[in-house]
């Protein structure tokens, strides 16, 4: 496994709890959108054993035609260590990346597409929706639902509706507004429906559209195949 230290060379504030760190691109490193990484924080490997507590799961929020590795996530008051040391971390500190792959890669199969996401999960769709933009071959339209207590939206230059790109945004600041949007939204039986968030996210939004007839086959999750069979048990007919 390839392990690449690298520089940050950004940090945004995009909201007063949300962070986004650019990170130099290693030479020769890409990826495609929908990736995530591990991140990890120096210390990680000092011992005989990975420092679990250094190190978390991360999405990339950028293109590799940015420049930079971008990684967004929500840093609270109260945190984890990992939190609270990446805090503290400024412009030319080193982090640490590896294994990179992408669960949620976009489909182009002339289908409208849906992404359903909680809070900073909407950095996962950043780089699928900047890649249809680029080039919208074999989608039909895509269609961005987020919701977020803080009402304090992601990415307003991105999430923003475009009527010539076939492109349209809905933010949601309860979950009352956001599940009777999801159910409404499965009226398309044809399409392909995208989550990101919490476990528990996935099992409601999973729950709605799976009664609404949607199958497994049209729901993407950032979750590799043996995980995703958790959120699909086989249904045994006696
Ligand atoms: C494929 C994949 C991609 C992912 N992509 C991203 C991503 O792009 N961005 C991202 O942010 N996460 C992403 N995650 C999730 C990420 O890996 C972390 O699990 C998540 O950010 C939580 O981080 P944390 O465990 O450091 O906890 P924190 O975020 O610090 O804490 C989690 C919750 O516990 C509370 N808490 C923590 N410590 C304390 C304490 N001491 N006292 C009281 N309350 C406390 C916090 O307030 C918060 O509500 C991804 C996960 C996967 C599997």
């Amino acid at each position: 496994m390839q392990i690449y230290w690298t520089k940050i060379n950004k940090i945004i504030e995009e909201t007063p709890e949300v962070k986004t760190y650019l990170l130099d691109c290693p030479e020769g490193l890409t990826w495609e959108e929908g990736s995530h990484i591990h991140l990890a924080l120096e210390g990680f490997n000092a011992g005989d054993k990975p420092n679990r507590s250094l190190i978390r799961h991360m999405s990339i929020s950028t293109l590799p035609y940015e420049n930079s590795i971008g990684i967004t996530t929500r840093i609270k008051e109260q945190c984890s260590e990992f939190k609270s040391t990446l805090r503290n971390h400024k412009i030319g500190d080193e982090v640490a990346i590896f294994k990179i792959h992408s669960n949620v890669p976009l489909k182009r199969e002339d289908k409208n597409v849906y992404l359903l996401s909680s809070g900073v999960g909407l950095a996962t769709f950043r780089p699928l929706v900047l890649d249809y933009f680029d080039r919208a071959d074999n989608v039909n339209q895509i269609h961005s639902l987020n919701i977020d207590s803080t009402s304090d939206f992601l990415f307003p230059d991105v999430f923003a509706p475009a009527a010539d790109k076939k492109f349209t945004v809905q933010f949601v600041d309860n979950r009352k507004d956001y599940y009777e949007e999801v159910k409404n939204l499965a009226a398309d039986k044809e399409g392909l429906f995208y989550i990101v968030g919490s476990d528990e996210f996935l099992v409601q939004n999973i729950e709605v559209l799976r009664e609404q007839g949607i199958k497994p086959d049209q729901i993407m999750l950032d979750k590799r195949e043996q995980q995703r069979t958790e959120f699909f048990p086989v249904e045994l007919s006696m």
